[in-house]
């Protein structure tokens, strides 16, 4: 399904990052896997990808600064070749509830979530507008489209990268560049597993699907995204979710 296709998937060393940069490269991707701190964990997958028959490389860089995601894709091309897919999966939390939150916590997720996303579409567009082809795909979340208790800032970078995601769709479409999202539901990672009991019981509580999505329920939904058999689909977002956000 993406056979010869290279894609680059920031925070891929971890969770659902992961499980995108391992799905794509078992439908044929070669991978440039990102990650800011989990060097060892990045080069495990890298590891995997290989093993896969498939090319991989892990690449440093913090995404919330521009100048590194410009340097990412400088050695992501000079690793791979030029970049068909770019997944924005880096993500973080810094909950509180609003009357509390602190500048530092909203700009903190807002920098890597919404400007991370950002900085990673412009490198991306800037060369898929030249190649006329390309997919882009952000990850934003449920929290986004629902809002969520605790996560004013979340809330406001998850539902940004859908506005961000429908302007670029549209900057993008004329020169066959789709740039699709996917929102997650509540997934077994260690972004949920920090969560305190209580709040991921009442969070399964309401999964009509009755339990936690697993990383590969996305990875699934973004290699489809990633492939030419979404050619015609733009601008949208696919909620993976097990039926929390009907
Ligand atoms: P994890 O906390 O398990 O992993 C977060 C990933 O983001 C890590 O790979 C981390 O890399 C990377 N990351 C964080 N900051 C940066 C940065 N500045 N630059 C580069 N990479 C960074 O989270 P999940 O796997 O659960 O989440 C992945 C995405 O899915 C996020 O965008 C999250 O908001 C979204 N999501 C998750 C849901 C869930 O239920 N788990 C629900 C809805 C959305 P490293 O370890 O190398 O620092």
């Amino acid at each position: 399904m993406l056979k010869g296709k290279k894609a680059l998937v920031t925070g891929a060393g971890r969770g659902i990052g992961r499980a995108i940069a391992l799905t794509l490269a078992a439908y044929g991707a070669d991978v440039a896997v990102n990650y800011n701190g989990s060097r060892e964990a990045a080069e495990q997958v890298v590891k995997e990808i290989q093993a896969l028959g498939r090319r991989a490389v892990a690449l440093q860089a913090d995404v919330s600064k521009e100048d590194e995601c410009r340097r990412l894709f400088e050695q992501a091309e000079e690793a791979l070749g030029s970049i068909d897919i770019l997944v924005n999966n880096a993500g973080i939390t810094r909950d509180n509830l609003a009357v509390r939150m602190s500048e530092e916590e909203f700009n903190a997720v807002l920098d890597t979530n919404l400007k991370g996303a950002f900085f990673c579409m412009k490198q991306a567009g800037k060369r898929m507008l030249k190649k006329r082809s390309g997919r882009i795909i952000n990850i934003s979340s449920i929290s986004g489209i629902r809002g969520n208790a605790g996560q004013m800032n979340y809330c406001a970078a998850k539902a940004g990268i859908l506005g961000m995601t429908r302007c670029l769709a549209k900057e993008l479409a004329a020169r066959n560049v789709t740039v699709n999202a996917v929102a997650p539901g509540y997934i077994e990672t260690d972004m949920t597993a920090a969560l305190p009991e209580k709040v991921s019981t009442a969070a399964l509580s309401q999964i009509p699907l009755g339990r936690m999505g697993r990383p590969e329920d996305i990875a699934e939904a973004v290699a489809f995204l990633a492939s030419d058999r979404a050619a015609y689909i733009t601008g949208q977002t696919i909620q993976v979710d097990g039926g929390m956000g009907i």
